[in-house]
């Protein structure tokens, strides 16, 4: 047969893409069940017990998994068993929606081993980025190990490319974020809104449901929606799911937009708890926080009434709160009870258990999936 030399390049492709998904595969398998022998892991992977070795010894070489003593015998030599090195990488994520910054070190498995916090960024700060800088450069002089990459969650929308296409909370638009982050560092950036991180760290917490289909309210100074199904985040890379805006038949409330009767102006929590809440000790926030107990019941009553088409539109069988609101008690019930004002069916209501984490844990789980192909949870 005369050879097409048009093809060899898609052969080698193909090569290299098998060979990237049986590492992924492999990888994913350690994460899951080391300390694993080998043979254990071509059984529960479908991989040949050669493939598993080769993909093992260059894994080891990279540092990104360790051999940990010896399983069971089978009837010859115990094999030698390997699990994921926690320390061989470690990931940087920020968190741009906090007031002030706040960024984390995160090893393989995802626990914050260190963490910086930088100033608050409003539309007014000119050297936001060089405050991103710090904090970032911080962490990643801390890492004991390289730096697998960076997750940054942004209060606005960011599209496919890595460019914030939008944040009114930053006062940033066409910001080429991730361009800027990866010519300083030299290691891949993922971004994504703070909404969808925080989606993606509720996932790997609650572990994977197939069949779920959860929607994510996340209530800070803006108000925004992200919507996974079967473990996948439907990213929302035009207008960032923002409900901050959306106009409430019958409100009259001026709003920052121009507009008046946006559902921010009665539930975003900046305007609840009022703008001197960002410099507050933790003592007089909580203070607050008693004080404004009603106010923020209102307002989730509020929320849930406004979501409650979403809920419906996109069949939602769980409904979790994140964000700022998630703090305050009863809120899941109260949401509840704004949906049950306009569908005869309410899905479960919850508040997110991951607190003021949940932003870095969605951004650090996105740059592992990206970078290495392994899922938490
Ligand atoms: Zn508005």
């Amino acid at each position: 047969m005369p050879r097409t030399p048009g093809l060899r390049p898609q052969g080698k492709t193909e090569h290299e893409e098998t060979r990237r998904s049986n590492r992924r595969l492999l990888l994913q398998g350690i994460f899951d069940e080391g300390p694993i022998s080998r043979a254990d892991l071509a059984r529960s992977t479908g991989l040949g017990r050669a493939t598993v070795s080769d993909i093992a010894t260059d894994l080891l070489a990279e540092g990104l998994i360790v051999e940990s003593g010896r399983g069971q015998s089978t009837g010859g030599k115990p094999p030698t068993l390997v699990e994921l090195n926690p320390d061989g990488r470690f990931t940087v994520a920020v968190d741009l929606a906090r007031h002030p910054i706040e960024a984390a070190l995160l090893d393989l498995r995802g626990r914050i081993v260190a963490r910086a916090i930088g100033k608050t960024i409003t539309p007014q700060r000119r050297d936001a980025l060089d405050e991103i800088h710090r904090v970032v450069a911080r962490l990643v002089g801390d890492a004991t190990a390289p730096a697998l990459g960076i997750g940054v969650g942004v209060p606005g929308v960011v599209d496919r490319s890595g460019l914030v296409v939008a944040s009114e909370q930053l006062g940033w638009s066409d910001a080429p974020l991730r361009e800027e982050l990866e010519e300083v560092y030299g290691i891949p950036v993922h971004l994504a809104s703070d909404v969808e991180a925080a989606a993606v760290a509720e996932v790997g917490r609650t572990g994977s449901d197939p069949s779920g289909r959860m929607l994510y309210v996340k209530v800070d100074d803006r108000i925004a929606v992200a919507f996974v199904t079967a473990d996948r985040l439907n990213r929302t890379p035009r207008h960032g799911g923002d409900l901050t805006h959306l106009r409430v038949p019958g409100w009259k409330d001026d709003c920052g937009c121009g507009r008046r009767g946006c559902l921010g102006c009665r539930v975003s929590m900046i305007r609840i708890l009022g703008p001197d809440y960002l410099e507050m000790s933790t003592e007089a926030r909580n203070r607050l926080a008693v004080e404004t107990t009603p106010r923020v019941g209102r307002a989730a009553v509020y929320l849930g009434a406004a979501i409650a088409p979403i809920v419906a539109a996109v069949d939602a069988d769980q409904v979790v709160i994140g964000g700022e609101m998630a703090g305050w008690p009863a809120v899941p019930e109260q949401v509840s009870a704004g949906i049950s004002k306009h569908l005869e069916w309410c899905p479960q209501v919850s508040a997110t258990q991951l607190g003021e984490s949940a932003v870095v844990l969605g951004a650090a789980a996105m740059v592992l999936s990206g970078e290495l192909g392994v899922v938490w949870g």
